[in-house]
């Protein structure tokens, strides 16, 4: 099963993505997940991507592209991985067509998670809560003021990517402003759906 995640920052993406690893036993292939740890290794990537992600904006799609490429080479993506977090504009997105059309490949869903904005403020806040309560890190980027600007760079350069994907019949749109097992449950539905489509 090969599925794309799409929704604003902190609509719930990576809950739900992880939620289906453990039932699909499918990798969740999170961009942010791959940046941040290319940043925390110190690598050429990492170096060039830290000040953008910490600002708020988006990393080239030339650099996103290419850590996609070569991770859906690796065995474990072979049967099939939830991508989240990518593609977040047009290009990426047209990227992909182009590696999976030329694997011989193709998407079984786009889900979107449809959330109101003016709640996410609230949510990103709640989250760095929760992680400092664990004893996790805080992301930076989860600050209040650079979450607007996350934002900001999905109204301007993602928001364009659902509608590419509904174009094609390929897009479920699916309401993120639910309980979290709510929001599970409508998946699974879409899902069994995509996969008798
Ligand atoms: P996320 O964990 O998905 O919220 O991503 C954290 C940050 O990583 C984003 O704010 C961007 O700076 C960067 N990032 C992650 N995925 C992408 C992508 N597909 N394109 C550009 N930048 C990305």
């Amino acid at each position: 099963m090969r599925l794309i995640f799409l929704g604003p920052p902190g609509a719930g993406k990576g809950t739900q993505a992880a939620r289906i690893v453990a039932k699909h036993g499918i990798p969740q292939l999170s961009t942010g997940d791959m940046l941040r740890a290319a940043v925390a290794a110190g690598t050429p990537v990492g170096q060039k991507a830290k000040a953008v992600m910490d600002a708020g904006g988006l990393v080239s799609d030339e650099i996103v592209i290419g850590i996609v490429a070569d991770r859906i080479e690796e065995a474990d993506a072979k049967k099939g991985f939830i991508l989240d977090g990518f593609p977040r504009t047009l290009a990426q997105a047209e990227a992909l067509d182009r590696m999976l059309e030329s694997k011989g490949l193709k998407l079984d869903a786009v889900l979107e998670l449809r959330v109101d904005q003016t709640k996410l403020v609230d949510r990103i806040v709640r989250r760095a809560e929760e992680a400092r309560a664990a004893g996790q890190p805080v992301r930076k980027d989860d600050d209040p003021e650079v979450f607007k600007t996350r934002l900001e760079a999905y109204n301007r350069d993602t928001a364009v990517v659902g509608p590419y994907y509904e174009k094609r019949g390929q897009l479920t749109a699916i309401d993120g402003m639910k309980p979290i097992d709510d929001v599970s449950q409508a998946i699974t539905e879409a899902l069994s759906v995509a996969a008798q489509g």
